[in-house]
């Protein structure tokens, strides 16, 4: 069989590689000039620069499958977060989804009660059931309002669960669904946050080293899909025994389900001479109406990231905060937390990102072929289908070429 797969993201990637797999032949069509959607990496001034802040998990199910861990050469934070208050006031505190007992730092000792550490071991249980058994916790409310039911003290919400969670959801009231946070509770319960040495960029590149690069085509838009045949941009026409559709383009296809909405960030990355601190830990903003949302010093998980003697520091804020001189303004936020010598970051780049993720109000982690199977030969995929992950996205893709492969 002949497969023509749209988007060569993570979820298109893992489309063609599992039909390379099973022996069946495809073409990949995408739009952009390289391969990874929005898992890329540059290299800009001598500093591996990804396209967003983001991290894999390394007991993700589905990389565990597609990836060649030694090759990646997994680079890992340490567990636990830099805490950043209003006022300049800063923790740095232990890992309370490993470890419930550690989180309480100097500033956060009155902060969570004696019963919040006990709700903390809790949910690690409840993280690690539903992940057994999905169906026997209620998951049909928001994680904000899952974690006030839980009886999570309000002050632990707004100085941890909010801070580090509205950072990975993109969304800042954690209306988030509680499946998808109970989901990610236990992934970063029980595996380190990481980066591969070359850049979260490789995950992309690795797969596609594996996959015959003249059935890749880069530049190619496609516009238009009818029955077999995709035509693309320049007119040319592409046939294939069945789609895998691994971009959302719903909008060409008849009968297609409601459009994607999408969460949107910013990632600002600085060269700086000095580290603003040394340690391989995420930064987290707990300050009301701040700008920032974290800060990694990325050189310090991974040297490479970074020419030798600098360092580089990636900065990720919400959306709807973003202004004409951020910059600036994140060097003046930052001020109050690593002095005077923020002034004198460098700008690197600055990556937005508007379809970041998928709104995640509601989420899945499988589907079977009626949800994937739109008319007779197209099979979607792409993280929107299931929640906003690389775990997700891989899947996906893998899910519909063997929905495919079967008919
Ligand atoms: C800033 C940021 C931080 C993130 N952080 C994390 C994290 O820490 N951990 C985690 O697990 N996940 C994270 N994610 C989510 C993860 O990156 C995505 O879930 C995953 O990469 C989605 O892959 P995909 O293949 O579904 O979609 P995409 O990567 O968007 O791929 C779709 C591809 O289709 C192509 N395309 C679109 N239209 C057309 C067309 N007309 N013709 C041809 N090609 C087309 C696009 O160019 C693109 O290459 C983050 C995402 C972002 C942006």
């Amino acid at each position: 069989m002949h497969f023509i797969v749209i988007g060569g993201g993570l979820a298109g990637l893992a489309a063609a590689t599992t039909i390379q797999q099973n022996g069946h032949t495809f073409q990949l069509l995408e739009k952009d000039i390289a391969l990874g959607g929005r898992v890329q990496s540059s290299a800009i001034n001598g500093h591996i620069i990804d396209h967003g802040f983001q991290v894999y998990l390394p007991n993700y199910q589905e990389g565990k499958h597609f990836f060649d861990y030694p090759n990646l050469k997994l680079q890992s934070f340490n567990p636990g977060s830099m805490v950043l208050y209003d006022k300049g006031q800063s923790d740095t505190i232990g890992d309370p989804l490993r470890s419930p007992s550690t989180l309480f730092g100097t500033l956060l000792s009155n902060v969570g009660s004696y019963s919040d550490k006990i709700r903390l071991l809790k949910l690690k249980k409840v993280a690690k059931r539903y992940w057994i058994n999905p169906d026997e916790i209620d998951t049909s409310k928001s994680t904000y309002d899952f974690l006030i039911d839980f009886g999570f003290n309000q002050k632990m919400i707004d100085h941890f669960f909010i801070p580090f969670f509205s950072g990975v959801f993109f969304d800042k009231k954690l209306e988030t669904s509680s499946a998808m946070f109970l989901f990610l509770y236990g992934k970063f319960a029980t595996s380190l946050a990481s980066v591969p040495s070359k850049g979260m960029g490789s995950l992309s590149a690795q797969l596609a080293s594996a996959l015959p690069h003249e059935n890749i085509h880069l530049n190619e838009e496609v516009k238009s899909i009818s029955t077999k045949t995709v035509q693309v941009a320049s007119g040319k026409n592409y046939i294939g025994d069945k789609i895998i559709l691994a971009a959302p383009l719903q909008g060409l296809l008849s009968g297609a389900s409601q459009p994607v909405h999408w969460q949107s960030s910013h990632t600002i990355y600085f060269e700086a001479d000095k580290a603003p601190h040394n340690k391989k830990l995420v930064g987290i903003v707990a300050k009301k109406n701040a700008l920032v949302n974290n800060i990694s010093v990325m050189s310090n998980v991974c040297k490479a990231y970074a020419p030798a003697n600098k360092h580089q520091i990636a900065v990720s804020i919400f959306g709807d905060v973003y202004s004409k001189d951020v910059e600036t303004k994140i060097k003046t936020e930052c001020e109050s937390w690593f002095g005077k010598q923020t002034s004198e970051w460098k700008y690197i780049k600055h990556f937005h990102i508007k379809n970041a993720l998928p709104n995640q109000q509601q989420v899945r982690f499988t589907f079977d072929k009626t949800a994937c199977k739109m008319g007779e030969h197209i099979y979607c995929a792409g993280d929107y289908m299931l929640n906003g992950s690389i775990d997700a996205a891989l899947k996906s893709g893998r899910l519909a070429a063997e929905f495919a492969m079967k008919g």
